[in-house]
């Protein structure tokens, strides 16, 4: 591309970085990775990992849909110890209410090339047998999967590196745009292009940005294989996911490869520290319980909180900012960055290198005009 020591520099080291850095590298790219501390140390570690179809929106659907394609053509190259497992998703359904909501889902899904199977309650049972007695049924996503985020950022980062990438690891950014990146230390490195993709930090460096920190706690439990089969999601989860505003928490359980269940999962904004916050974690735990009353008697191991980057419309920005058209944006994922990591990569590099994308890139552009829908 230039004289600048980098075709591209993309600042924050979690997995949207890694992805990105690692489409440019695929690309002959000179392309170095800047993280402040080890790769995947921010929202990634802290991430449940599920890869997951979306419907919220349209957008949101192509977005999930297609990086869920993209990790399914990854998948026989991922290392063992990303534990990609495509145990599929189950959204249960509580009552009559939500079975409305299964056949709507059915129906958007279907008409989008996404198999789905309707559950009634003893085709539930038979599938998760732990589920409290007198669920209505439930929507069968097959495709879904869960991976273990650090290590797929790692194997992104690594396999980034091992294509030709620089990592700068433990290299704290302090400022970014017009094609210089200054370190925390006073030097400066140039590039043709920079990616912000710092995650919920991404404002500290581009001023401006419309990002809230929404807090999420998880828990993991002892080892009790089969106990848990599907990844489990309440039908209420979306109203969870959606709220204006105020704390809300929703059942979503997954199974580990290790036999360990994840609980989660919280939503908070406003609680920018990163201590569990243990009325949350009681009120988690307790929605969980009604889901699963088995989960009472299990021992959990740890527990911790991470911050999801929340835009105003729920679309992540992916894009050139407008002040700086060399200053590129991979941000603002909120819980779906594990999943929209790899599309997120593929749409900046087509972007930067005039490629066509495979998914219109427009609605994620950091210059859409956002109506600020459901957050508060
Ligand atoms: C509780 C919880 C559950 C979730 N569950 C899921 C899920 O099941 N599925 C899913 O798809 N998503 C999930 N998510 C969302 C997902 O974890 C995030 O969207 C994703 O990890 C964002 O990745 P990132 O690379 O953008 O950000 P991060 O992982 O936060 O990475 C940003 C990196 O930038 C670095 N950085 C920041 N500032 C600087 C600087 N100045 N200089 C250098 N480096 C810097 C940080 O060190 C950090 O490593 C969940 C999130 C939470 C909190």
């Amino acid at each position: 591309m230039s004289g600048a020591a980098y075709d591209v520099i993309v600042v924050g080291a979690g997995i949207v970085g890694a992805a990105c850095a690692d489409e440019f590298a695929r690309g002959g790219r000179r392309v170095a990775l800047i993280g402040a501390d080890i790769v995947g140390s921010g929202a990634t570690a802290a991430g449940m990992g599920h890869i997951v179809v979306m419907d919220d929106s349209d957008a949101q659907f192509a977005l999930t849909r297609y990086s869920q394609q993209l990790w399914q053509a990854l998948r026989p190259e991922l290392s063992d110890d990303v534990e990609y497992e495509q145990c599929g998703t189950i959204w249960v359904a509580a009552d009559g209410e939500e079975m409305i909501e299964v056949l709507r889902k059915r129906e958007y899904y279907g008409k989008r090339g996404v198999p789905t199977e309707v559950l009634d309650a003893k085709a539930l049972h038979r599938l998760e047998p732990n589920l409290r007695l007198g669920m209505a049924g439930g929507l069968l996503v097959p495709e879904d999967g869960v991976l273990y985020p650090p290590c797929a950022a790692l194997f992104l980062a690594r396999r980034a590196q091992a294509r030709g990438a620089k990592l700068l690891l433990g290299t704290t950014v302090a400022q970014i745009g017009k094609g210089r990146v200054r370190l925390t230390d006073g030097s400066e490195i140039s590039a043709e292009f920079i990616v912000n993709a710092a995650g919920a930090s991404a404002v500290d460096l581009t001023p401006g940005l419309e990002i809230k920190k929404r807090k999420g706690h998880l828990v993991i439990t002892d080892r009790y294989p089969g106990f848990v089969r599907h990844q489990l999601v309440e039908l209420g989860y979306l109203k969870s996911a959606h709220s204006v505003s105020g704390d809300s928490v929703a059942f979503n359980v997954q199974p580990r490869r290790t036999g360990q269940i994840l609980i989660g999962s919280s939503r908070q904004y406003g609680a920018e520290y990163k201590e569990v916050d243990n009325s949350m974690l009681v009120r988690m735990l307790q929605r969980a319980q009604e889901y699963m009353p088995g989960l009472s008697q299990m021992s959990a191991v740890r527990t911790w909180t991470g911050f999801r980057a929340a835009t105003p419309d729920k679309l992540p920005l992916i894009g050139p900012t407008l002040a700086d058209p060399r200053l590129y944006l991979a941000t603002g994922h909120e819980g779906l960055g594990i999943t929209t990591s790899l599309a997120t990569g593929r749409l900046v590099a087509d972007l930067i290198t005039g490629r066509a994308p495979a998914i219109p890139a427009e609605p994620y552009l950091p210059g859409r005009k956002v109506e600020d829908a459901h957050h508060g």
